[in-house]
């Protein structure tokens, strides 16, 4: 029998699990942490159903739910498990694959919160781990132990934008005998679908593009039953549970979530253009350029363009971008990506401070190197205020 064509990811943005008897578009907020039962079988079968029971909050409730099965959906995934940040969904996925003893293969740079984990992981819970360089994967075969159960992925990662062969890295993984966990949030379900490509759990900050918005923080992990399993044990045990407003929000902003992927990535693309061709640009680092090392892999395997987030230097090193970001006016100068507004920040003050001059530098990040995250305003009007501050910087720098 011919099964069903699934619908488009536009479809499937706009059209989740529908809660109650009312037909109501949106989905309710139930405002209960707990729930009651006509006898102890339902009761049963409600601690039963884990994530997908409606038994006690901290187990499953029916508005996480119904956001839970919007990112299943998206992700083409078995099952999503909603955290309270990405944070959340990160540490709760390690702590569910690591045991005392075992080793974590993880890309470098990856996200500070996430080396702020294995560093932790160290230190408390007898995790080690080796970093492999995201720009040489053909050096990551190397770095597996015998004991090494995780590999940890991010492509693109921030803020070079350097993009690895996910399917490759995944395979090697799996090779090595290694859970391979990526996290997807520059790209989004809509611009890459890891799942797909061989990874088993897919993480994100959904504070950044699945919220979308800037105004709420939030975090998930999409796979399997199997893999996600002992996650969802991991968040009963430690308690890392969204509230219910929190869930309707993300499941408000999932609905537009392709609509916005795709004008911020068209405006981040249409941007890195212009900017390379500007006399007082250095160099820009946006994966959609040809002229970027990783144009050729990261065109095969994204979907809907080349994420939201680029990054360029200004002529005049770390002076000139301090002048370009202070003189910003409708890019607000902030620590996040992914939202409809655009948003500017130094790389060596915020996401990669910790990394020092010394690790920017082994990472290939110039000092002065400026990270747009492109929001879904007017591209001229973006273009029209980074001109501005680069003519400010440009003048300050005779
Ligand atoms: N992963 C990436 C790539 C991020 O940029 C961030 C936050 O900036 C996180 C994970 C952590 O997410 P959260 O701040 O929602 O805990």
């Amino acid at each position: 029998m011919e099964r069903p064509k699934q619908p488009d990811l536009d479809t499937r943005a706009v059209h989740g699990p529908h809660l109650g008897t009312t037909g109501a578009m949106s989905t309710p907020i139930v405002h209960s942490a707990t729930f009651s039962f006509e006898s102890l079988d339902d009761m049963v079968a409600a601690q039963a159903a884990g994530s997908a029971g409606a038994f006690y909050q901290r187990d499953g409730h029916p508005t996480i739910h119904a956001v839970e099965e919007r990112l299943a959906a998206l992700e083409g995934a078995e099952e999503a498990l909603l955290f309270p940040s990405g944070m959340g969904a990160i540490s709760a996925t390690f702590l569910a694959h690591l045991k005392s003893g075992d080793h974590v293969v993880c890309v470098d740079p990856c996200y500070g919160g996430t080396q702020a984990l294995l560093q932790w992981g160290k230190e408390r819970m007898g995790w080690s781990h080796t970093f492999v360089d995201s720009r040489r994967p053909e050096s990551w075969a190397a770095a597996f132990q015998p004991h090494t159960k995780l590999l940890h992925l991010e492509s693109p990662i921030n803020p070079t934008l350097v993009c690895f062969d996910i399917a490759a890295a995944a395979r090697l993984g799996h090779e090595r005998g290694a859970f391979v966990t990526i996290d997807n949030t520059i790209a989004s379900p809509i611009g890459q679908q890891p799942l797909a490509l061989g990874c088993d759990v897919s993480l994100y900050s959904a504070t950044k593009s699945l919220g979308g918005h800037s105004d709420l923080l939030a975090g998930v992990a999409c796979g399997s039953r199997a893999a996600l399993a002992p996650v969802w044990k991991a968040r009963e045990v430690f308690g890392p549970i969204a509230e219910p407003t929190m869930a309707w929000m993300l499941e408000r902003s999932l609905k537009t979530l392709p609509l916005r992927v795709r004008a911020g990535n068209a405006n981040a693309l249409e941007l890195a253009r212009r900017l390379a061709a500007h006399a007082d640009v250095a160099q820009v680092f946006y994966p959609g350029l040809p002229a970027h090392p990783s144009h050729a892999i990261a065109a095969k395997q994204m979907m809907e363009g080349f994420g939201p987030l680029l990054g360029f230097e200004a002529r005049g090193g770390a002076d000139a971008a301090l002048h370009v970001v202070n003189a910003l006016k409708v890019i607000r100068h902030g620590a996040s990506l992914g939202g409809v507004e655009s948003l500017a920040s130094l790389a060596a003050h915020t996401s990669h401070k910790m990394l020092g001059v010394e690790g920017r530098k082994r990472a290939g990040i110039p000092e002065g190197l400026v990270r747009i995250s492109a929001g879904i305003e007017s591209v001229d009007d973006l273009w029209a205020d980074l001109q501005q501050a680069l003519a400010k910087a440009a003048v300050a720098r005779v």
